[in-house]
């Protein structure tokens, strides 16, 4: 018989089904048979023989029936074939967290993708092509940045944490030029001894992945002041906490976690009204960089960075992976002064962005600019779905698999891992029929292209909110291999 069955686990003998299991003889002859042991020699064989093997046995020992010889074998081959191509690959996110940090955050527009595909040539980079001299890496993408954010000027860098560290280290060596006319008397001796940055106490955080707001701030030479308390912290707390050696008023978006109940920060614009009375820098790390109102699509008020700039930072640090939809960079934008200074500083050259990168950044630049970016970014594509049309999408799947025990049901995807707490927007996702939810999960983890799901309440979930168009026969596929075995 041709055709799938939902898997109900009848009664099985494990040790039965373990006698199934092919011999290591028979997986290796395949595999010369398929020409890898005059690729790779016998011993890189017998190890993907052995790996494959041992995941077999765990599972059969868990309770799964032991899949038929053929498939066995095409398991040691997509093991040698993955061996070969290293282990980076393409997956379908159908987890609904459309800014998943572990699945590489933003995926491109097809526009970005070829830009960056012909940047991997030669270009002028840093080449002025009417004289033929040496040109600027950073003047590519400036002018875009600055007519989108209303920056004076802007550079771009390797990430936004690269962009915090750069403007802390660079702005901690100099003051600004309106220091001269500071009108607070407390800063107005030359101090000897570290410089200081000024940071409230509900700002000190962990991004995540191991930046840590006080640690980056140290390696920058600088020492860190806390300000105010962890619920509540007032203008007149900066005010007090100025000292002859502060330098830099910071100011971090709390991207990952909310603090409620009696709370009170005092507003950029308060912070700013302070670094020009007491001439010190202001520097704002707004994280997720939205380049427009995110309120209308559900995502409450994320600040946008020309907000930020407009209020008068000195320079304001986001990422180009997360709410930009472009690949992994960050930006500084700000005032002239103050950029200017993180160009010239020497930690740039290590920090700096390359070709790749910088073409794929403009191009998503150029979608925000022509107005297209609901249309052409995936991650504002992603986010901008009608619940009918997820909806549809779902129950487009549901019949196309007709899996007894499946169904369509209402949930919330989440919009960022790690970015955007709490913010979740109305979905429809396809739950696969009850079974072994973490079994399911790795079937589908181990097809080709692995598809990514999420488990909730001991079921798997298929979210098509994040699946790219054109993926959705890559979803069933995967589906079909994950909720049966095929019998004959
Ligand atoms: C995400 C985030 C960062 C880190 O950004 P990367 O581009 O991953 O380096 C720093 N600060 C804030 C506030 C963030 O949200």
């Amino acid at each position: 018989m041709n055709g799938y069955h939902p898997r109900v686990p009848p009664p099985r003998d494990p040790a039965a089904e373990a006698r199934k299991i092919p011999r290591a003889d028979h997986l290796l002859a395949a595999a010369g048979r398929a020409g890898w042991t005059d690729r790779l020699g016998h011993a890189p064989i017998m190890e993907a023989v052995r790996a494959t093997l041992d995941g077999l046995r765990a599972e059969v020992l868990g309770g799964s029936p032991c899949p038929p010889v053929a498939e066995v074998e095409a398991r040691l081959l997509d093991r040698l074939a993955s061996g070969a191509r290293g282990s980076l690959r393409r997956v379908v996110n159908a987890t609904g967290v459309v800014i998943h940090t572990n699945l590489g955050r933003a995926p491109l527009s097809r526009a970005s993708i070829l830009a960056m595909q012909e940047a991997g040539g030669y270009s002028n980079l840093e080449f002025d092509l009417p004289s033929g001299d040496r040109g600027d890496r950073y003047g590519h993408a400036a002018a875009a940045l600055c007519r989108l954010t209303g920056a004076e000027a802007a550079v771009v860098v390797n990430n936004c944490a690269s962009a915090v560290l750069l403007a802390l280290s660079a702005l901690c060596e100099r003051l600004p030029a309106r220091r001269a006319e500071a009108s607070l008397p407390v800063v107005e001796a030359g101090a000897a001894g570290r410089p200081e940055v000024l940071v409230s106490r509900g700002q000190l955080v962990e991004i995540g992945g191991g930046f840590r707001v006080p640690d980056v701030l140290r390696r920058s030479g600088a020492d860190l002041v806390e300000v105010g308390t962890t619920n509540r912290t007032y203008p007149a707390d900066f005010l007090g906490a100025l000292s002859p050696r502060s330098r830099i008023v910071l100011s971090v978006h709390r991207s990952n976690f909310r603090i409620e109940g009696f709370v009170h920060d005092a507003t950029l614009a308060e912070l700013c009204d302070l670094g020009r009375k007491a001439g010190v820098w202001v520097v704002d790390d707004v994280g997720s960089g939205a380049l427009f109102p995110t309120a209308p699509f559900g995502l409450g008020d994320e600040p946008t960075v020309a907000e930020r700039v407009s209020a008068g930072a000195d320079v304001v640090c986001f990422s180009g992976d997360k709410l930009l939809g472009g690949p992994q960079c960050g930006v500084l934008a700000g005032r002239r002064e103050a950029i200017d200074l993180c160009r010239r500083h020497p930690l740039l050259r290590a920090l700096r962005v390359d070709k790749v990168t910088l073409a794929g950044l403009i191009a998503t630049l150029a979608h925000h600019e022509r107005g297209e970016a609901l249309r052409e970014i995936p991650v504002w594509r992603a986010i901008a779905w009608s619940p009918d049309e997820l909806l549809a999408r779902a129950t487009a799947w549901n019949e196309a698999l007709a899996l007894p025990g499946a169904e369509v049901l209402p949930s919330l995807s989440a919009v960022g891992g790690g970015t955007l707490p709490g913010v979740t927007l109305p979905t429809f996702v396809l739950g696969l029929p009850p079974g072994d939810a973490d079994a399911i999960a790795a079937r589908l983890r181990a097809a080709d292209p692995p598809v990514v799901a999420r488990i909730e309440g001991g079921r798997v979930l298929l979210d098509p909110r994040t699946v790219l168009p054109g993926e959705d026969a890559a979803v069933l596929a995967a589906v079909r291999g994950a909720v049966s075995w095929p019998t004959d």
